[in-house]
């Protein structure tokens, strides 16, 4: 998370003007009511912010000076509205390949994918991706495809790209056993990284963030874990999506947050779009209370849109693409850094999906100094760049390449002013 202000604080920010005009009205207000917004507002002030948010109740009114009374409930009548954004990139594999091209000479690992695509990845409050792979030591040597071991160094390269949180359920997070998850996960939380989908103990503790008074909850699952089964003394290891254990925890955290949202390793593999049971879950997810569902695994992006609950706007997209990998072909090397844009409103208590918005990401291997190496590059930037003659490593023959990543994916997941992405506000 980039930066954090609790809610009690915003609460005491001085508008000076707009409290000249509203004091002789909330004077007469209190007159009326007889100070019934006191306690929650006292409530709100000494932390307890989420009760207050979910159910409005007043605890045992404790007592209060008049004058107190009036300058708490002065700042209680002021709108106050926040605004959070939340990033979201795709699959993150590690090919061997990729692990060769952060081979040192020392020895050690050193990887720098995200270079070009850091401020866009740290642009938004809190940043998600799925990693692919596990960490599970060097023991038994570091390995790709069909069994995924990475080398430490990418949780160093994952936390210095600007993500905060790294999903864990996916169908490689026991390539090396019960032993690799729960390393991976004790690498990923040593670099200050925050984890969900997978497990250390029974507990499962609920993955909710605080952003400016916004808590926002992350849930995630996997369809399957390639035939390795969940060991039986660790059934909590990793997140199967499992249609009733999903709907129960969102029942378990839904009174809990302002905004659900879901990870969810599905689908088929280079599919471009999603199958009818994955449509009718998500609908059943977010009908059930989710708000957003961030979808991997498929390789190729598959299509998102605005569901409407209730009159409320609600999100899917069924897959993010590959971020970064050593896959081929056009399809493999697109994905998206994902923003969404949600709006809380203090005083009614509710919070709203107000934008969505992408950027097209391209992952590129190319050849420095006689070394293979990979980086994410923003597509349009690129572009750009390499009709400036400014891009090192992407040429004008590079450019169809590029146009056509653009074309699909903007094709698949539309442009701005299509109903299927929300403008942000002006
Ligand atoms: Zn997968």
């Amino acid at each position: 998370m980039k930066t954090k202000e609790s809610w009690a604080q915003r609460t005491s920010k001085p508008r000076k003007a707009i409290w000249k005009v509203l004091i002789p009205g909330i004077l007469l207000m209190l007159v009326i009511s007889g100070y019934w917004a006191l306690p929650a507002v006292r409530q709100a002030q000494a932390g307890s912010k989420g009760q207050f948010q979910a159910g409005g109740q007043a605890p045992a009114a404790e007592a209060v000076t008049p004058a107190q009374g009036r300058s708490q409930a002065q700042a209680e009548a002021l709108p106050r509205v926040e605004k959070i954004t939340l990033t979201a990139a795709g699959d993150i594999l590690m090919h061997n390949t990729q692990i060769w091209s952060g081979y040192q000479a020392d020895g050690t690992y050193a990887f720098d994918f995200f270079e070009p695509v850091k401020d866009l990845i740290g642009e938004g409050d809190y940043s998600s991706t799925d990693l692919e792979a596990v960490l599970g030591g060097p023991e038994g040597g570091y390995t790709g495809y069909p069994l995924f071991n990475s080398p430490d160094a990418v949780a160093d390269t994952l936390k210095n790209a600007g993500f905060d949180l790294v999903f864990t359920a996916n169908n490689h997070i026991l390539d090396r056993g019960a032993k690799g998850a729960l390393r991976t996960l004790q690498v990923l939380q040593g670099r200050g990284l925050d984890t969900t989908g997978s497990f250390k103990s029974q507990d499962k503790p609920l993955l909710i963030k605080e952003i400016r008074g916004v808590k926002v909850g992350y849930l995630a699952y996997t369809y399957a874990t390639n035939g390795i089964p969940l060991p039986q003394n660790k059934p909590y290891l990793v997140n199967l999506l499992e249609k009733d254990k999903v709907l129960m925890d969102i029942k378990t955290m839904r009174p809990q947050v302002d905004i659900l949202i879901l990870a969810l390793h599905w689908g088929v593999e280079y599919r471009p779009e999603p199958t009818e049971e994955q449509k009718a879950m998500a609908q059943e997810f977010l009908q059930a209370g989710a708000d957003v569902i961030l979808g991997s695994h498929p390789h190729v992006i598959e299509p998102m849109e605005i569901i409407k609950d209730r009159n409320k706007n609600k999100f899917v997209i069924y897959s993010l693409g590959n971020l970064i990998g050593d896959q081929h072909g056009i399809e493999r090397n697109s994905g998206v850094i994902l923003n969404l844009q949600f709006e809380k409103d203090f005083n009614k208590g509710t919070t709203d999906l107000c934008s969505v918005s992408y950027t097209p990401t391209y992952s590129h291997s190319y050849i420095d100094r006689g070394k293979q190496k990979f980086r994410v590059v923003a597509v349009e930037d690129a572009i750009a760049q390499v009709r400036a003659g400014e891009e090192p490593y992407l040429k004008a023959k590079d450019l169809p390449v590029l146009e056509q990543v653009l074309k699909q994916t903007r094709g698949t997941l539309g442009k701005e002013g299509d109903p299927k992405i929300l403008s942000p506000n002006p």
